[in-house]
């Protein structure tokens, strides 16, 4: 078992996404092989016990580890610049483990409003039943951060652009609030993806992925990832995941670490496209307001251009005449298809109100930023002039 690529010169991202981790066995396979077995044999009883007590490398059971599934990790934390990664079976799975792991009876949590709806969830519903308090704060609102910090808070928890409304949170600056409040910030980095937004760079302890979105990037599987330092992923994270057993599937992990292989080609690709679409679509009369992380109007360009690299694959726009014009607007559609996913390879659009935010009540998604008229468009690999095309018959009629 040879893992680590060991290069002479730091190699880019994009090198990184095609070599890094690689594991090859006897045959010497030039793709990654998947490894699809729960365990594992050994030549001796003695080789057993030492591989059991950690004295030798190797794996005993996919709950812990696998041989794709260590690739992947292992391609993730080269790509994040990260000292270690975990998969997990899905993306709230990450989240969870990575929040729990951290936390017990007493504890507190201060996290941004603005999340994606099961992160909300886990925070709002599924925290107190064991004992752990939260606040939530308008992540935007630096002072907001400061004032919910109590004696017992022990994690931040962001994401930034936020779901579904891009809207931006200074990590660095939260990184500092946490830190001097004796608290960890982990980072929700589904949005901006690793390829435009570094969060252990800018101070984050944690950053967690979805992987389900652009690191598959093709609709095919869900997956998850927590990437931190060796401190960080062993205290917290490596017991909890190995003895509650959210895996990534070795067929997931295969998936996934041929998705990364293209991964900065699609999302700077799928980031030029909206940057076009947003350009687009914002003048448009049937619009009454885009936010588009790429553009110079939107409201907090000067951190997006302090902490991202790029834009996003992601538009937020109000669509005139609120729920029945968006809905119009939707069902017009020819080529964007309707659908609560993102990152994909096809353009899909989602209407947050009815669906990721259905659950709360209108002014709490008014306090978020959900209009009845919002849509999230996630842009995919189509060619942008069919895409505006499109779009644009689609407003004509709504
Ligand atoms: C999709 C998503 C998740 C959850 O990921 P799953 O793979 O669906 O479990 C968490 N956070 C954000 C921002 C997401 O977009």
């Amino acid at each position: 078992m040879a893992p680590k690529v060991a290069p002479s010169r730091p190699l880019h991202p994009d090198t990184r996404l095609v070599h890094a981790g690689t594991i090859r066995s006897e045959f010497g396979e030039t793709s990654e092989a998947l490894f699809l077995t729960q365990g594992h044999v050994y030549a001796s009883a003695e080789e057993c016990e030492a591989r059991f007590k950690g004295e030798i490398p190797g794996y005993l059971y996919a709950r812990f580890s696998n041989p794709t599934v260590a690739m992947f990790e292992q391609r993730m934390a080269a790509l994040e610049g990260a000292e270690t990664a975990r998969a997990t079976a899905t993306g709230m799975a990450a989240v969870t483990a990575a929040l729990m792991g951290q936390l017990k009876a007493g504890d507190h949590v201060v996290a941004a409003q603005a999340l994606f709806g099961s992160c909300r969830w886990v925070i709002e519903e599924l925290l107190p039943r064991f004992g752990v308090a939260s606040t939530l704060v308008d992540g935007a609102d630096l002072d907001q951060w400061r004032r919910a910090v109590r004696r017992e808070t022990k994690t931040f928890f962001l994401e930034s652009p936020a779901n579904p409304t891009l809207s931006i949170i200074d990590v660095a600056a939260v990184a500092e609030i946490a830190h001097a409040a004796g608290a960890t910030l982990v980072v929700d980095n589904v949005f901006a993806t690793a390829i435009w937004q570094s969060p252990l760079t800018l101070g984050a302890d944690c950053v967690v992925y979805s992987a389900t979105k652009h690191i598959d990037g093709q609709g095919r599987c869900l997956g998850g990832v927590i990437l931190g330092s060796n401190a960080f992923i062993e205290t917290h994270v490596h017991n909890l995941l190995r003895q509650t057993g959210p895996a990534m599937s070795p067929f997931n992990a295969w998936v996934m670490l041929k998705g990364l292989e293209t991964l900065s080609l699609r999302v700077e690709r799928q980031t030029r496209s909206a940057g076009a679409v947003a350009d687009a679509l914002a003048p448009h009369a049937k619009i009454d307001r885009l936010i588009y992380p790429g553009r110079a109007d939107h409201p907090q360009a000067d951190i997006i251009k302090k902490q991202m690299r790029g834009g996003s694959s992601l538009i937020a726009f109000d669509v005139a005449g609120g729920k029945a014009g968006a809905f119009r607007f939707l069902n017009a559609l020819e080529l964007v298809r309707i659908s609560n996913n993102l990152g994909d390879a096809k353009s899909l659009v989602t209407h947050p109100a009815t669906t990721t935010h259905q659950r709360f009540a209108p002014e709490v998604r008014a306090n978020m930023g959900v209009g009845e008229g919002l849509v999230r468009l996630s842009v995919g690999l189509e060619h942008p002039d069919d895409l505006i095309a499109d779009l644009e018959r689609a407003l004509a009629q709504a």
